[in-house]
């Protein structure tokens, strides 16, 4: 095996950029009483940028993979962890072992959790997730949910219940409300009273629930979120929800890919239009002939690409296969060539690829 990598095309990540945000994201859930975890998942939890968010105060980082977490471990770092993915029997043993606390929605598995525990004399912290209605995961049934959450309490020596969870705006794309997150602090408050003490978790859900803090709408028991778009890429919120949260810049990575041909073509391919490289269909509309770069990167790395978006005035993407990118650049102004480097915003899914991609170079700047 070498250690090959290419000079391009390289994820760049602002160190300053990235401690920015994370900062403004923690002051302002700080403010309102939220204690924030830290989420790397999207960027596959690179150590370097993950030890950012550590030094401007965070507590706990989360990732939904395991081997993500055992990763941040080995690179020394000793914070709490937090497994946001519901755990799969069969990662149990690490799970305990690497990590301090998991979201939960099945009582077998906590069972398992807890017998683990038990043999690796720890304990392990719990936040079971509710189902307010995206319908990913999550307890459905607010007694059941009741039932374990006293059975947890009573029986599990191994397992600290540390309070009740939603997600939202994921599968289901339900935006968070006062509502629905009323809902839950109200559930929290029926479970308080049945175990007969506070719950020290009321996990609010991620990034799309920032706006609530905004608008000072949270409901005053949430004191708990879990934030990752709204401070790596920071792009969702204001430019898919409109909601500017004062302080935030939203090009902490970007994209830097280099043009490996140029030439002018028609616009409207040329035989007997049939099925592109991943059996789609597209449509193509004749602009006549139009000078357009080739770039080497492809949607193996960056996914779709109408994810990523072009820094500079004058070029447009037109399409992708798996490792070409395909710009019009014909009303670029200034003059490019072979060889040249364009950059790209990227919007989260198409940082979960490049970030994952070995064929992409990270640097930290
Ligand atoms: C990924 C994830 C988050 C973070 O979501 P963002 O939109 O990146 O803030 C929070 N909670 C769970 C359960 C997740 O899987």
């Amino acid at each position: 095996m070498n250690n090959y990598q290419g000079e391009y095309p390289v994820l760049e990540i602002s160190a300053e950029k990235i401690k920015n945000n994370a900062k403004v994201i923690y002051e302002l859930c700080k403010k309102n009483g939220i204690e924030p975890v830290g989420v790397v998942k999207g960027y596959s939890a690179i150590p370097e940028v993950s030890k950012l968010f550590l030094e401007v105060g965070y507590k706990t980082l989360g990732d939904s993979r395991m081997k993500e977490i055992i990763k941040l471990r080995m690179s020394g770092i000793n914070e709490k962890m937090m497994l946001l993915r519901i755990p799969m029997h069969c990662e149990i043993p690490e799970l305990v072992r690497y990590a301090d606390s998991s979201l939960n929605s099945e009582i077998e598995t906590i069972q398992l959790i807890n017998e683990e525990a038990k043999k690796q004399k720890k304990i392990h912290g719990i936040i079971m997730m509710m189902d307010l209605g995206d319908l990913r995961e999550g307890y459905f049934d607010e007694k059941e949910a009741t039932e374990i959450a006293k059975e947890i309490e009573k029986n599990m020596n191994n397992i600290e219940l540390l309070g009740i969870g939603t997600n939202l705006g994921c599968y289901g794309s339900i935006k968070p409300t006062e509502d629905n997150l009323g809902q839950l602090c109200a559930l929290a408050e029926k479970i308080e009273e049945q175990i007969g003490r506070k719950l020290e978790m009321i996990s609010g859900g991620a990034t799309s629930s920032l706006p609530l803090l905004l608008e000072n709408r949270m409901p005053k028991k949430v004191n708990h979120l879990r934030i990752g778009e709204g401070i790596v890429t920071a792009k969702d919120l204001p430019e898919l929800w409109d909601v500017h949260i004062p302080g935030l810049v939203s090009d902490p990575m970007i994209l830097k890919a280099q043009i490996v041909e140029i030439k002018k073509k028609p616009t409207y391919p040329i035989g007997e239009i049939f099925i592109d490289a991943f059996g789609n269909k597209p449509t193509y509309t004749d602009k006549g002939s139009r000078k357009r770069a080739l770039l080497a990167v492809g949607s193996k790395d960056i996914g779709d690409y109408s994810k990523i978006i072009p820094k500079s005035e004058g070029v447009e993407i037109l399409g992708s296969s798996s490792d070409h990118l395909i710009t019009d650049i014909e009303g670029y102004e200034g003059v490019l060539k072979v060889g040249d480097m364009l950059e790209f915003d990227i919007f989260y899914p198409a940082m979960l690829y490049l970030s994952g991609s070995d064929c992409v170079r990270k640097v930290m700047i």
